[in-house]
């Protein structure tokens, strides 16, 4: 879930924000609903695009997926080392006729051409020694940490800017929900294959948006009127209003969340094809879409989320030195807030869940520990369905059971049994300190953190 190739665009994401926030309160029990507004949106700035619920994949699967619905794209071959990438050369001058090739790094990132993870080959020696090159590197873009991402593999792609009748051009496009009226937006530029912030920034009268009812797909007019604006005529012209109905069509089929296409290319002889394919599916609907589930590359993903994941833990890494362990992702933000409110900044964001018995709260304590930043825990739970006295019991277990637990901890149990809990915490003999009210556990962080 955290991703960090949303980070492509800055303009984008500022729109899928406003997606993410709107999911996460409409599954959470408007009872959490109680904070403070700028807060909650601050903290969702600070974690940035981290709640998306959505699913990275690899350019060469989006392009695959792509193709499936008639988009037409630059086709290549997927290689993980370099003698695979020979051969994929091989095989795509025989199949398209090019000569020469472009061996495209594959991670979760954008901008990895300005990282020198998109290069020309121009004979087969070339794409030797820039497979060799590529693979293993650890590729640093503007959307990567300084430490990059390790490249596993590449994609050998034709070379689709070859001289003909007219220029190669290159477009932006993207297709993403606009929450503000419920409905689809595809934004397009002229200004393709640069950073669509810049565009954003510099000469917003060229980006374009087309919203799409829902309800009737995207319709001939709009179509016409996308390739319009683009400035196409004739044979472009016919082929960008296809190209963008088979994008939309795949888009809202695959349940997809964002498609980002940078550069979106016209051919010398007027053909319209995917370049470069940025796309993330809405997790939410993977449970109908189990090929495209299967597409997940775990390599991509920070090894922490992915491990509580597999303990049903839901898991966020963040920056901060207060970690958090919560249940329901509504009191998670509140919580949050909290800690800023404090003075502090939440280390992670941790929803333990309904059931937070002692299995699973040393699962979580284990997981939050990991980040050396971590200067005191927040433990805080709403007792509803669980019981309170139980996690309570639970945190008491766990504690004992680790035994080397130096930070500070401070327990805050509210619902069914609190006062049994809070009996449990206080006479455990632990150093662990319970409060009831939120305001008790904000004043106990402040007080740690010193
Ligand atoms: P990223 O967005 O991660 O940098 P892209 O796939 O968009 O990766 O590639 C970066 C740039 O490389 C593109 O904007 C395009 O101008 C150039 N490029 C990609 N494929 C080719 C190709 N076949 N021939 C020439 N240039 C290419
Ligand atoms: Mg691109």
């Amino acid at each position: 879930m955290l991703k960090e190739y949303k980070k492509e665009s800055a303009f984008i994401q500022d729109l899928f924000l406003n997606i993410i926030s709107i999911k996460i309160l409409v599954k959470t029990f408007s009872m959490f609903i109680f904070v403070d507004g700028k807060n909650t949106s601050e903290a969702y700035s600070k974690t940035n695009n981290k709640f998306q619920h959505q699913m990275d994949l690899h350019e060469y699967q989006g392009k695959e997926l792509l193709n499936s619905f008639g988009v037409r794209i630059q086709r290549g071959i997927v290689a993980q080392n370099a003698e695979e990438a020979v051969a994929a050369a091989k095989q795509l001058t025989e199949d398209t006729g090019t000569g020469w090739h472009v061996i495209k790094a594959q991670v979760h990132a954008g901008g990895r051409g300005k990282g020198g993870g998109v290069k020309l080959a121009k004979s087969l020696d070339e794409v030797k020694t820039i497979a060799e090159q590529i693979i293993g590197m650890d590729l640093v873009t503007p959307q990567t940490s300084a430490e990059g991402k390790r490249v596993h593999q590449v994609l050998v792609t034709e070379d689709v800017y070859y001289p003909g009748d007219s220029e190669p051009e290159e477009y932006y496009m993207s297709v993403l929900l606009n929450r503000a009226n419920g409905r689809n937006m595809i934004m397009y530029s002229t200004e393709g294959g640069m950073d669509i912030e810049t565009v954003a920034e510099e000469t917003p009268h060229l980006i374009f948006n087309e919203e799409i009812d829902p309800a009737t797909g995207i319709l001939p007019f709009q179509a016409r009127k996308i390739a319009f604006n683009l400035g196409l005529s004739g044979a472009a012209f016919k082929d960008m209003t296809k190209f963008v109905t088979s994008l939309y069509k795949a888009y809202s089929e695959s349940d997809s969340s964002l498609f980002e296409i940078n550069p979106v290319l016209k051919t010398s002889d007027d053909k319209i094809m995917a370049v470069d394919a940025k796309v993330s599916l809405d997790d939410n609907a993977l449970f109908r879409h189990k090929d495209l589930a299967a597409l997940r590359d775990l390599r991509e993903e920070n090894p922490v989320e992915v491990e509580a994941g597999e303990h049903g833990l839901n898991y966020v890494d963040l920056d901060g030195n207060v970690g958090c362990m919560v249940n329901g992702a509504g009191l998670a933000m509140a919580t949050m807030d909290l800690i800023k409110q404090a003075g502090g900044e939440p280390a992670n964001f941790l929803d333990v869940g309904g059931t937070a018995d002692a299995a699973r709260v040393e699962i979580a304590f284990e997981l939050i520990l990991r980040d050396p930043a971590v200067k005191a825990i927040l433990i805080n739970i709403f007792g509803g369905i669980v019981r309170c006295d139980r996690v309570a019991q639970g945190v008491i277990d766990a504690y004992k059971n680790m035994g080397n637990i130096e930070v500070p901890i401070i327990v805050r149990l509210q619902g069914t049994n609190a006062d049994i809990a809070k009996e449990l915490i206080d006479n455990s003999g632990l150093d662990v300190m319970s409060a009831t009210e939120f305001q008790e556990a904000a004043d106990k962080v402040q007080q740690v953190l010193g």
